[in-house]
């Protein structure tokens, strides 16, 4: 059996004395496109974050590709990870946010050349190139040397993703990437992710409220809530026929 390229083993995660995230146990293989959903406050961003090694956890390991990603290997034990090693296994990851976060006095193109070059250490014309071809891949070839500023929500979100994707990534997280976009521009934002998913060899892992969307693209949909995962399974089966009495009360509110 291949080796699932994200797992969550019995991860916890406090906040002072609140418990977010309980003995988390989620595995995600090579190439599935996982989404969750779930009230707010129930976790689903901070399992994002962890992941990201925005946080950090309090209990429990995660492995990425096959390798821990918050602990290192030292004489056949698990201990916590150093800085380096977090920032090497982190690599494997790429995250676009809600709230896009790009470089305010960069354009397009300096926002997905900034990172090749600091942190891979690519020359300006290797991240350069790089660059074009994923703004191109965006739809954005015509808008590089804009700045964030001259874009709407729905280009310095594509560009978001442009940027992330240029570090290379096995691995891409979504954080309610469509929910700060008016209506109308909702659907470019998505049309590039559905195509990044049919064209590219990634695992994505995306927290939505886009259930119509979660329904189409995801291979597996989990419901969380308090913490847990209460449901989960192919979106058919969670949308469909939901099993669980909180998930039903959750679909009901929302569709
Ligand atoms: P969701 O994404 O499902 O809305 P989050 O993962 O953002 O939920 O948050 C889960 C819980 O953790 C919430 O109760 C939230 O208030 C709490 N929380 C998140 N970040 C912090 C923080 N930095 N400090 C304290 N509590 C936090």
């Amino acid at each position: 059996m291949t080796k699932p390229m994200v797992r969550f083993e019995n991860v916890a995660k406090r906040y002072g004395a609140l418990t977010v995230l309980d003995n988390l146990n989620l595995e995600i293989a090579r190439n599935e496109k996982v989404s969750i959903i779930g009230p707010s406050g129930s976790g689903k961003t901070t399992v994002l974050r962890m992941l990201m090694t925005l946080e950090r956890i309090n209990g429990g390991v995660i492995w990425v590709d096959a390798e821990p990603l918050t602990h290192m290997e030292k004489k056949g034990q698990l201990v916590p990870a150093s800085d380096r090693h977090l920032r090497r296994v982190r690599g494997k990851i790429g995250m676009v946010f809600q709230h896009f976060n790009l470089f305010p006095h960069m354009t397009a193109l300096q926002n997905c050349m900034e990172a090749p070059v600091s942190v891979l250490g690519l020359t300006k014309q290797e991240a350069e190139g790089r660059a074009v071809d994923l703004l191109n891949l965006v739809g954005l070839s015509d808008k590089k040397n804009h700045f964030p500023i001259q874009l709407s929500g729905g280009q310095k979100q594509r560009v978001a993703i442009a940027r992330a994707l240029a570090m290379r990534p096995k691995v891409m997280l979504f954080d309610e990437v469509t929910s700060a976009l008016d209506p109308e521009l909702v659907g470019e934002v998505l049309n590039v992710i559905r195509k990044l998913g049919a064209e590219h060899d990634l695992t994505m892992l995306m927290v939505t409220h886009q259930m119509g969307f979660a329904k189409e693209f995801s291979d597996r949909v989990c419901f969380f809530d308090g913490g847990k995962i209460v449901e989960q399974g192919p979106p058919e089966q969670l949308f469909g026929s939901p099993q669980n009495a909180r998930t039903r009360q959750f679909l009901n509110a929302v569709l």
